[in-house]
């Protein structure tokens, strides 16, 4: 180890190594089924991998354009219309990422100054908060409450000062599977009329929606979507979350700003996935199909919890489903997590670590994104307890 004479004065003190990435060393350490990390297990279909070789091999391997290459965000721009009614424009209005952490990022060094305030929901998606800070920004917590965790508006409003600047949404909702519906979207709209608020919308799991709800985007909010960063990312659509890429829509004003920095940070994302992608969004059914595809996941594994004594609290949407474990451990999630995968074989995420002041309501989330045969073995383990 190489020593150094370095003070280094963190500018992220509270801030180590993401929850993510141990679970997953620890689940490997330990041969643990990994439930924790949002990934799937399974493969994508050929026809992407087809479509992205075929686009090496024609010599699509040198810099594309700064905002991604116009296949794909014509393609993007033709599905955001087909599903939510808003026509944004190919060469002004869509970036393509490398993947929606870029995208966040990005977008907060884009319009956060120092001192300016950040409205996040905790439980809080866990790279929001660190980035707020690296730019000099600060997190203002409302709360999306246990067990339901629907956001109350009237602590928003409360909460909104002359220095807010930004306020993040994520519908689905990771870690906790709930949604935002059109009535969520009419107050935010009216608490955000007359400033300058801009809002950071991630959603990432958009196409994955249950029980025939339909994802509120705020793209097909004409008045939310003129103030708007909306993120997207294929990682999670096309179960190709190793690629790292996403995309960003916002008006052409706000993505004039949002490219100022983008253009300097990764200024652009590899070309033949891109052309891949494209082309394999083409058949609107390989995303318009993920929610049924997911919904039948998560039902397989409910039923696999049946008659464990873990409480599954509703999942409506995401990859994710929470359970409180009350009933089998009064260690603190973290213990419990570490223990379930240590001891029990099934890696899984402690909510607490959404939380600023760690709060814990004993709940730990699983990930359903798995091969059937991984979630049979997974329900076996987990029934045992
Ligand atoms: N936002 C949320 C809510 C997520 O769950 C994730 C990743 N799972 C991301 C952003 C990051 O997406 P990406 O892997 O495309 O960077
Ligand atoms: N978003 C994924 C999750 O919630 C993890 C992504 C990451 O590891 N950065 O599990």
């Amino acid at each position: 180890m190489l020593p150094t004479p370095v003070a280094v004065d963190s500018k992220l003190p509270w801030v180590g190594t993401t929850i993510f990435t141990v679970m997953s060393k620890l689940a490997t350490d330990y041969g643990a089924i990994n439930l924790s990390q949002g990934f799937p297990d399974f493969q994508a279909e050929p026809a992407l991998f087809e479509a992205t070789l075929r686009a090496m091999q024609e010599g699509r391997n040198q810099y594309p354009p700064m905002a991604g290459v116009s296949e794909l965000r014509t393609a993007i721009a033709d599905k955001v219309e087909a599903l939510y009614g808003a026509r944004y424009d190919v060469d002004q209005e869509i970036t393509v990422t490398a993947g929606a952490t870029q995208a966040i990022f990005t977008a907060i060094a884009a319009f956060v100054r120092g001192g300016d305030e950040v409205i996040v929901f905790e439980p809080v998606y866990d790279s929001y908060v660190p980035a707020i800070e690296t730019v000099g920004g600060r997190a203002v917590y409302a709360q999306l409450e246990f067990p339901d965790y629907r956001p109350d508006w009237n602590q928003v409003r409360s909460l909104i000062t002359p220095r807010t600047r930004m306020i993040i949404i994520n519908s689905p909702h990771n870690p906790t599977g709930s949604l935002l519906d059109g009535e969520d979207l009419a107050v935010l709209a009216e608490l955000t009329s007359d400033t300058d608020i801009v809002l950071l919308s991630d959603e990432v799991y958009e196409h994955i929606v249950f029980d025939g709800a339909r994802h509120a985007s705020l793209a097909g909010h004409r008045e939310l979507a003129s103030r708007s960063i909306v993120v997207s990312s294929f990682g999670k659509t096309y179960h190709i979350t190793g690629w790292k890429i996403g995309y960003v829509l916002g008006a052409a004003e706000l993505m004039t700003e949002f490219r100022k920095v983008h253009q300097f940070n990764v200024f652009t994302v590899n070309t033949p996935c891109q052309l891949g992608i494209a082309e394999y969004m083409q058949l609107a059914s390989r995303h318009l199909g993920l929610a049924a595809f997911y919904q039948q996941k998560r039902d397989f594994f409910r039923e696999q919890m049946k008659g464990s004594r873990f409480e599954l609290l509703p999942c409506r949407g995401t990859y994710f489903q929470l359970a409180r474990y009350a009933g089998i451990s009064e260690l603190s999630d973290r213990e419990f997590a570490r223990w379930m995968t240590c001891e029990a074989g099934v890696a899984v995420i402690p909510v607490s670590v959404f939380y600023r002041d760690g709060r814990d309501d004993r709940v730990v989330r699983f990930c359903f994104a798995k091969q059937d045969a991984t979630l049979v073995a997974a329900g076996e383990k987990l029934r045992r307890l």
